[in-house]
């Protein structure tokens, strides 16, 4: 049965929060797993990720982790010096999650987010070639320490390296190693994708988590997603992963503006309910 869980996000409005009262509240809802911001745990002393580790372990969640990597940080950049300040703090990261368990760590981890091609650039190969490099090192060091590497496929508004499931699955083979696998997102397929069906189909055994979403971001179940053809397709393959919704609703913070959330999507949300009724809908309909 796969797991299902929920982004911490969803509730905030400032990724660098308290997890705790999310770590307490999501299991009651309906929720086996978390994903927390992986930027905020590299902050954290080996006892607070030793401390939420065991408080996740009580409640019987697994915990996951995403991270936007800051331009500072961009293991793509053709500087040499952002790309090793970028790969220092992706291991930081990487033994954080080592500290709590292990897992996985899936998002813009091979380049920069929100991101565009360098104005100096026509092609993206440089850069390419450059997170090829970085990833090698990154997941050969994850690997070392039970952690995996999810690269998300992003749409093309918010990032330029890997935007559609032809691309991560070049990078992946490129990269050739079992701890760097692939992230897909409903949300970002709906832009940039041919095909639900293909593109599962296509990543298939390199599949290793799936994110859950409404063409707007609303919580799964309350839009016009093509939710039993992605599950069919998700059979087809196996896919035995955890399917992480991620929905954003709420304008306001850091959140809402890096999110491009403008407006309240839903008003007066009560957000408990929403997550509670959605991770009902995935568990029936997903699962
Ligand atoms: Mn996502």
């Amino acid at each position: 049965m796969r797991k299902v869980g929920i982004y911490y996000a969803f509730w905030a409005h400032e990724w660098d929060v308290d997890f705790v009262p999310y770590i307490k509240k999501v299991g009651k809802l309906g929720f086996d797993q978390l994903e927390l911001n992986g930027g905020t745990i590299v902050h954290m002393t080996a006892q607070q990720q030793r401390d939420l580790k065991s408080l996740a372990d009580e409640h019987g969640l697994t915990l996951s982790y995403g991270i936007g990597l800051q331009k500072p940080f961009d293991v793509a950049s053709l500087d040499a010096s952002v790309r090793r300040r970028g790969i220092d703090f992706m291991k930081k990261m990487i033994d954080a999650v080592a500290i709590m368990g292990g897992g996985m760590i899936g998002g813009t981890i091979y380049g920069y987010w929100p991101s565009t091609l360098p104005e100096e650039l026509d092609s993206k190969q440089p850069c390419w070639d450059q997170s090829i490099k970085s990833m090698k090192e990154l997941a050969s060091y994850a690997g070392e320490r039970n952690v995996l590497l999810n690269v998300e496929v992003i749409n093309r508004f918010e990032q330029f390296l890997i935007n559609d499931s032809h691309e991560a699955l070049a990078y992946v083979q490129e990269v050739d190693h079992p701890a760097c696998r692939i992230l897909l997102d409903t949300f970002h397929m709906n832009i940039e994708e041919d095909s639900f069906t293909e593109a599962i189909h296509r990543v298939g055994p390199y599949l290793a988590a799936f994110h859950l979403g409404e063409t707007n971001r609303k919580t799964p179940g309350t839009g016009r997603m093509p939710w039993a053809e992605i599950k069919q397709a998700l059979d087809d393959i196996n896919f035995d992963g955890p399917m992480v919704m991620e929905p954003f609703v709420m304008k306001g913070g850091q959140i809402g503006r890096d999110i491009g959330v403008w407006r309240d999507i839903v008003k007066d949300p009560d957000l408990d309910t929403l997550a509670a009724e959605a991770a009902s809908f995935v568990r029936n309909n997903l699962c």
